[in-house]
């Protein structure tokens, strides 16, 4: 019961802050620079918009993206997710029920399962599905005809999509870690949205620990939030936002535990590295491709890590932040 009076309100506060329009949207200029003429021109055109492909780590904007599309163009939007659809009978009763223009949001595109996944083929490319009736020995399939739709697919693993579902793209974006700057506009928006004061300072604050990510820094802003309710006077300030994350053991710089776990098992493991990824994969039991698209991207960025030619490598900074000295010797090789 506690559980789903907790998912409601999640679920309601993620309704309330996510914004409807791109104007709303910060950060991603060139994707919603590009977004924006891709849907007047479509709009001009009568057509439905081209299929768009999103992909990026979690919590970036994806969903949220997908919802503004469907509402910039003025259509309906039915979402799915990859794991879900496992019979093309369900993709089937899904497409057929979109009017024309609409949106289908498929969230976890790459965990389509491959029958699944050839079906859409036809569906993206011609409008057509081919259905099959009765079973065994009379089975029979007929042709039916789709209204024109836009599908969106989301994904944090575009390395796991096969290429022909990525070539029936025509719009592809990638979408980017936020800076400082844009994850502090988001914070004080969302404060805005819930009525809760907040200084400047605090949410920097916020935003230089959220791992470059919207989704975590609106809950960091939620839990703060609950301190500066219960611990002063409601308004959020640098001193009761650091006491907060303090708190909630929030990494000063935003990286999260798998984040670390990599740092320092390359550290205490591998003498700081050069190490293979698939090594590195092995030694803190997560998938390789995850490591590479999710975590990497993240780390590289903040410069806690590098790709060589010989495999990862941490950098002092990341010896720093551990609060490890760097042995002097060179790394023994083999
Ligand atoms: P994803 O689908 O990529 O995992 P979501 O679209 O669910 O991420 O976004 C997570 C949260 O972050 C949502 O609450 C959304 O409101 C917020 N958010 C994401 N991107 C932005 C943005 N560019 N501007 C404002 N809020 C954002």
């Amino acid at each position: 019961m506690r559980d789903l009076r907790q998912f409601e309100t999640d679920l309601e506060f993620e309704n309330k802050i996510r914004p409807q329009q791109l104007d709303n949207f910060s950060g991603q200029e060139k994707i919603v620079e590009n977004l924006r003429i891709f849907i007047k021109a479509a709009l001009m055109r009568g057509d439905a918009l081209d299929h768009l492909l999103l992909h990026g780590p979690p919590g970036l904007g994806k969903t949220t993206l997908a919802n503004i599309v469907s509402h910039e163009l003025g259509v309906a939007m039915k979402m799915t997710s990859g794991p879900v659809l496992d019979k093309p009978g369900d993709l089937a009763g899904l497409l057929t029920s979109l009017e024309s223009g609409d949106v289908l949001f498929i969230d976890e595109i790459h965990r389509l399962s491959p029958i699944v996944e050839e079906y859409l083929y036809s569906a993206m490319e011609d409008y057509k599905i081919d259905i099959m009736l009765d079973k065994g020995p009379s089975a029979r399939s007929i042709q039916i005809e789709l209204n024109p739709f836009t599908l969106i697919g989301a994904t944090t693993r575009s390395g796991l999509l096969t290429s022909p579902l990525r070539a029936r793209f025509g719009i592809q974006c990638h979408l980017e870690y936020y800076d400082t700057d844009t994850l502090r506009r988001i914070i004080c928006r969302s404060a805005g949205i819930l009525g809760v004061e907040i200084d400047d300072k605090a949410a920097i604050e916020i935003a230089m620990r959220s791992r470059g990510t919207p989704r975590v820094a609106n809950s960091l802003l939620r839990r703060v939030r609950d301190f500066a309710m219960v611990k002063g006077d409601g308004r959020i300030e640098l001193g009761i936002t650091r006491y907060a994350l303090d708190a909630l053991n929030i990494d000063s710089r935003g990286l999260d535990m798998m984040d670390n776990k990599i740092l320092s098992t390359i550290i205490h493991k591998f003498n700081g590295g050069p190490v293979g990824l698939n090594t590195v994969a092995t030694a803190v039991s997560e998938d390789a491709g995850t490591i590479e698209e999710v975590y990497e991207p993240f780390l590289i960025k903040e410069g806690f890590l590098k790709r060589t030619p010989r495999g990862r490598e941490v950098t002092e900074l990341a010896y720093s932040h551990l609060g490890v000295t760097k042995p002097n010797s060179e790394p023994t090789l083999f």
